[in-house]
């Protein structure tokens, strides 16, 4: 048997990546994973292809999604992996967030016209994939092609960063404790996506002890939380330290991964992170919403 390489958390362009999800499993391949999930923002509309992908490719298909969700009014992402694709909450929330989020561009794109006119939305959508997520990655493409910025990620520090009062907006989510509701609801098991990014450090407010902020991830350990996303590239090196021992404090899951978006968008290849084998293999026995496809 091979060994396995385990990359949980990829997206394609059924939400906001700029690869289809055949192309990305292809990827994941080449670098060499050989587990993966696709997990694309509020939706599961990429499955089906992925898996094809999957078993053509000899990987391991493990279903996924990225649930949009609010804490403390701040946003932070939830993973449901082996969720039930129709169960009927998790459908609606889903849908909900998706529905908010063409309002949510379309405010962003105006407020950002003022200052950049050659930033129409008529050719912001240029960069849109018919089925995708609208949000930041599409504005941020745009704002590179038109030389505003020097890459994405640039755009994303500057012009789109949440900070910027002048042209960021926010759209519906689902505060994370529904969301973790949800997913169990769901069959799935709940792992918070990069918990502790420099953007985001939801539970680590400034002046808040160790002690108190290991009390705020306990509440949603006790809400059915069973993971943390401790591997990722924009967890902060001491956030990585602290969650890692909030998670062997709690005995929750650890997972590692790339949170690839294609080529030219985060700075990672599938692969970048991955998770434990003994850690997949808990997420496994724990969800019961959808199926495994081993290879
Ligand atoms: P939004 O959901 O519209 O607020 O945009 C946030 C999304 O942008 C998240 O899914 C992030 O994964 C993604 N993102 C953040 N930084 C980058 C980057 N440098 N390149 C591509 N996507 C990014
Ligand atoms: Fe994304
Ligand atoms: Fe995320
Ligand atoms: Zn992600």
């Amino acid at each position: 048997m091979t060994f396995p390489r385990i990359d949980l958390h990829l997206h394609s362009t059924c939400s906001d990546g700029v690869e289809s999800p055949t192309r990305v499993m292809e990827v994941a391949h080449a670098q060499g994973v050989n587990v993966v999930s696709l997990t694309d923002h509020d939706t599961t509309s990429g499955w089906d292809e992925a898996r094809d992908a999957c078993a053509r490719l000899g990987m391991t298909w493990v279903p996924g999604i990225e649930f949009s969700a609010s804490l403390e009014g701040d946003s932070v992402h939830l993973l449901g992996y082996l969720v039930d694709p129709t169960f009927p909450d998790l459908v609606e929330e889903a849908g909900k967030t998706r529905d908010d989020r063409v309002w949510r561009f379309e405010s962003m794109v105006s407020k950002i016209s003022a200052d950049f006119p050659a930033l129409t939305l008529e050719f912001v959508l240029t960069f849109h994939t018919e089925g995708g997520t609208l949000g930041r990655p599409t504005i941020a493409r745009a704002l590179l092609d038109l030389g505003v910025v020097g890459s994405v990620s640039e755009a994303f520090d500057e012009i789109l960063a949440p900070d910027n009062d002048k042209y960021f907006v926010g759209h519906y989510a689902p505060t994370i404790e529904r969301a973790i509701e949800v997913v169990l609801a769901a069959g799935g098991v709940p792992v918070f996506a990069h918990p502790w990014t420099a953007e985001r450090a939801s539970l680590a407010r400034p002046g808040l002890s160790d002690q108190e902020i290991d009390a705020k991830f306990g509440a949603l350990v006790d809400r059915g939380l069973a993971g943390l996303e401790v591997h990722h590239s924009e967890n902060t090196p001491f956030g990585r330290e602290r969650l890692a021992a909030i998670a062997a404090h709690y005995n929750l899951i650890v997972t590692g991964s790339s949170d690839y978006h294609g080529d030219g968008m985060k700075p990672v290849l599938p692969g970048e992170h991955t998770t434990d084998p003994d850690m997949f293999e808990r997420i496994a026995a724990l969800g019961t919403g959808s199926d495994i496809v081993r290879a």
